[in-house]
């Protein structure tokens, strides 16, 4: 054998399958020029699109086109991460695959789940002149840069050599270009994609940049906001004009335009006041997590006077405050309040239970053996399951492994980000809508590169590129904001079973309320089940009534019966907490029209009515944002005897306050309370400076709230009427979680829920704590009809804003499937496709709505059908403009 290395092949050109940002469902082939070097899986690249140059991911698999069509193909214009460290870690980039593959997803799109925008975004490189340059510039002015004899004099002299760079006429031509464009201003800069709009031909200014960068004319730099100064961001305010209740409404329709998002925007705007009502500055990164796309919603609201604008200080990032950054002095803008929502007395691991010790021995086992291991970790609420979690990574990070911790809403549970902080202090990174793009391509850096090895974070994190994964936690698996509802319909627990299965990674799923695919899954086998059966301090579960709302009526405002009224006296009387919970928001479901009875409905949608907002004085459409002032006469009969229908936590809020003066009452729902002002009122809270909150499904989501002794529902049973399969689980889990937030403290609890169905299994079930009973009806039910888990679905969609046109798509896409479903027959298979049929919301936002669902018992046999349509729908397109087909596998709602 020679001690020589294997001699490099001779350099040729290359053919990768990329992965472009786009929602076309399929990748397209680039060529990889050889001097390149090797463009390996999960590199970035910036390719030619159409007119535009993007950055898309290498994947994994081999190119459909080869090199000798290598005169077809578009070159890659650069290749932007070195082949030994892809952005996209080899195995992350797998699982992309298998993520586009099994949830019938845009390539592209997969993959911008797995890096931050910020990596992604075809003009992350500024470049801006140097000193250098604009001397040289001033030098011969901007008339002679041009190919001025100065220029030239001035080049020769610094690059005398042969190797350096030579410009030409179009290199000079660029930088002028690049000088005009940034002025004076040493701080502005020009993306890379912006010069190749003020100088084509696309390849040449890369290549343009490249060699003035060599020459030392610009630099370039590759983050997002390197223009911006770290601790500045643009904040906004509202202004006076057309605002408050009896403003404008047809001028500020038209300042607005059709844009929801823009109207919802204002409104949530309105809404941020300080105590005498005067409109707060609110920060982009604030605003970011309800409009993901606040910035382009912006300009024309500025424009109309709406709003203004301002650099300032930005607030830190409130899940930072308390941990890293804690001894950091905070900007003037920083909530001081943040800071106090965290830090509880420094961290006691306590004693644990004997179930948390045997959980935690068997998971410590499964490690010992190695490879992947999933486990359901079943605990009753209050059982310490978050204490385990904490034991097994605390126990990984002696290992030199890492973890991540799925949680369904990370903004509203800032405690348990807490807990880990206390246990791992700036081990740990926690990724949260509020993040600045640039917090998160940091984040996303420091967990690339093991600075930070665990994670928290929501959906998305199920994608941290942690290195040596040795865990992932799916904390309350049975969320439903596990199952992203639009774009990659995925979901988060199924892909953290398939991400640890790669990696040979424990996964636990815990839940008080498991979801029935695990419950299935733990019966089977593939699931260890790990049982937490009681409460780790003398606390039993509370004691639960059910009021029939039949014989007990309720206060039409407050929604309380006699005996729910009389227990929430007593608790506060005695000192202690409750909370209230319904699951409707707004003041009034409904406006009704005394003289026509007609309800006031959304224009774009076939929801029944609009909900009241009292604090606004607004409609708004629950399912797609439209807002409108509230009218003064009926829209359809023009009378002015308008009335309200069933009451939302908002009405139940200003009642209670106003039936029971003395009692502090505050509300928790999307409305009240987002960001910063959700975080206080948690902590207020839990301060006590509140004895009851009313809210709505915010309120059942893991908080612990040791003071609260009483939980009141007010009506159980809404939820149980909708036409989808999962509804009454839904309404099971939802209790038996409200109910797990009485009597975590030292004081027993109590739960009173009302209901007008007092023998619903879902309700009798929960009063009883019987999961494991509730689980056995209910599996029973779904497997009538070969519902999931007992079976597997796959929801087909068609929308469009025509009718007929919909019906004929749905009746085409039907009789395709029908087809194959046939031939499934054929070889003795079975799958069985149920519609089309109007969607049980007929119509959302201007799109009328029409589905199919697939069931069988064979999962081979639905991916086979499933595969042959997204060919088909490959082939026609998936007609963007007059009708979309989108394909939900193991669809979450089938509403
Ligand atoms: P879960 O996640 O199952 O709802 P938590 O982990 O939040 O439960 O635990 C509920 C409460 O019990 C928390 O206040 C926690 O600090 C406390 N706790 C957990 N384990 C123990 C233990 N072994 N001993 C004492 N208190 C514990
Ligand atoms: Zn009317
Ligand atoms: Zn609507």
């Amino acid at each position: 054998m020679s001690d020589e290395p294997a001699s490099p092949t001779p350099a040729a050109d290359t053919v990768v399958s990329v992965a472009v940002p786009v929602a076309v469902d399929r990748a397209f082939d680039y060529l990889v020029p050889a001097s390149f070097g090797p463009a390996a899986p999960g590199c970035r690249v910036v390719v030619p699109f159409g007119a535009r140059v993007l950055v898309g991911v290498v994947r994994p698999r081999s190119a459909d086109s080869d090199v000798s069509e290598g005169g077809q193909l578009r070159a890659v214009l650069e290749l932007l991460d070195p082949a030994e460290r892809p952005a996209v870690p080899a195995q992350l980039a797998e699982l992309c695959e298998w993520i586009a593959d099994y949830y019938l997803a845009p390539i592209g799109e997969v993959y911008r789940l797995a890096l931050p925008a910020a990596a992604m975004a075809s003009d992350t490189r500024r470049v801006r002149p140097t000193q250098q340059a604009r001397e040289l510039h001033g030098l011969d002015g901007p008339h002679t840069l041009h190919g001025g004899p100065l220029l030239d004099a001035r080049l020769a002299v610094g690059h005398g050599d042969a190797d350096s760079p030579v410009l030409d006429g179009h290199d000079r031509r660029l930088l002028a270009e690049l000088i005009a464009a940034v002025g004076s201003s040493s701080r502005k800069a020009v993306s890379v994609a912006g010069l190749t709009r003020l100088e084509p031909p696309i390849p040449a200014v890369l290549r343009r940049v490249a060699s003035l960068a060599e020459a030392g004319l610009i630099t370039v730099e590759t983050s997002p906001e390197a223009a911006r100064r770290e601790r500045t961001e643009l904040h906004v305010r509202r202004t006076d004009r057309l605002r408050g209740a009896g403003s404008d409404e047809p001028a500020l329709k038209r300042a607005l335009g059709r844009s929801k998002q823009r109207r919802a925007l204002l409104d949530h705007l309105e809404q941020q006041c300080d105590a005498d009502g005067s409109p707060l500055w609110v920060g982009l990164s604030e605003l970011r997590g309800p409009f993901p796309r606040v910035r382009q919603l912006l300009p024309p609201l500025l424009d109309a006077g709406l709003l203004v604008a301002r650099e300032q200080l930005r607030r830190l990032d409130d899940f930072a405050v308390a941990g890293a950054a804690a001894g950091q002095a905070s900007g003037p803008a920083a909530s001081p309040s943040a800071s106090q929502s965290f830090g509880e007395a420094p961290d006691e691991p306590p004693q644990l239970s004997s179930d948390q010790q045997r959980a935690l021995d068997r998971l410590l086992a499964a490690r010992e053996r190695g490879g992947f291991h999933a486990a359901l970790l079943y605990g009753i609420t209050g059982s310490g399951k978050t204490e385990v979690y904490l034991r097994l990574i605390a126990e990984l990070r002696v290992q030199g492994a890492g973890a991540i911790v799925l949680v369904p809403e990370i903004a509203l549970t800032p405690q348990l980000a807490e807990r880990f902080r206390a246990r791992f202090a700036d081990e740990v990174a926690v990724l949260h809508s509020g993040l600045t793009e640039r917090q998160r391509l940091d984040a996303w850096a420091h967990i690339r590169s093991g600075q930070r090895p665990i994670v928290i974070g929501a959906r998305s994190a199920v994608f941290a590129p942690v290195p040596k994964l040795g865990a992932i936690v799916v904390d309350e698996e049975h969320d439903g904001s596990f199952k992203q509802d639009d774009g990659v319909r995925y979901h988060a627990r199924d892909v953290a079973l398939v991400r640890g299965r790669s990696h040979g990674a424990l996964v636990v799923l815990g839940s008080a309320t498991p979801s029935l695919e695990s419950w299935q899954g733990a019966r089977d086998g593939r699931l260890e089940l790990l049982e937490l059966t009681s409460r780790p301090t003398p606390r039993p579960l509370p004691e639960v009534e059910i009021v029939d709302l039949r014989t007990h009526a309720p206060d039409a405002e407050t929604l309380l019966s006699a005996v729910l009224r009389e227990r929430l006296e007593a608790t506060v009387a005695a000192g202690d907490q409750a909370i209230l919970f319904l699951n409707r928001r707004g003041y009034t479901t409904a406006l009704a029209c005394r003289s026509c009875g007609s309800l006031q409905q959304c224009p774009d949608c076939s929801a029944p009515a609009m909900t009241y907002h009292l604090a606004r004085n607004r409609l708004m459409c629950h399912l797609c944002g439209h807002i409108e002032a509230a009218p003064q006469r009926c829209l359809a009969c023009g009378s002015t005897e308008l009335e309200h229908g069933g009451a939302g936590t908002e009405r139940v809020e200003v009642h209670l306050a106003r039936d029971l003066p003395g009692i502090r009452v505050a509300r928790l729902d999307r409305d009240s309370a987002r960001g910063r002002v959700l975080h206080e009122r948690l902590a207020r809270f839990r301060r006590r400076e509140i004895d009851v909150l009313i809210g709505t499904q915010m309120l059942s989501k893991g908080h612990d709230f040791p003071g609260v002794t009483l939980v009141g529902v007010l009506r159980a049973e809404h939820g149980l009427a909708l036409q989808d399969f999962r509804a009454s689980e839904r309404v099971f889990q939802l209790l038996t979680q409200v109910a797990g937030r009485a009597g975590r403290g030292e004081r027993p609890g109590r739960v009173v829920i009302q209901t007008w169905a007092p023998d619903h299994p879902a309700i009798t079930f929960a009063r009883g704590h019987d999961f494991a009973g509730f689980a056995a009806q209910e599996l029973a039910a779904r497997a009538e009809h070969s519902n999931p888990p007992v079976g597997h679905a796959a929801l087909i969609r068609i929308t469009g804003e025509q009718r007929p046109a919909v019906r004929e798509r749905a009746a085409g896409v039907a009789g395709f499937v029908r087809e194959l479903a046939a031939r499934v027959a054929q070889g003795a298979g079975e799958l069985t496709a149920h519609g089309p049929i109007d969607s049980p919301i007929e119509r959302v936002n201007r799109r009328y709505r029409m589905q199919l669902l697939l069931r069988t018992r064979e999962r081979p046999a639905l991916r086979w059908v499933l595969g042959h349509l997204r060919r088909e729908l490959g082939r026609r397109g998936s007609g963007r403009a007059a009708t979309q087909v989108r394909v939900d596998v193991d669809p979450y709602s089938l509403l």
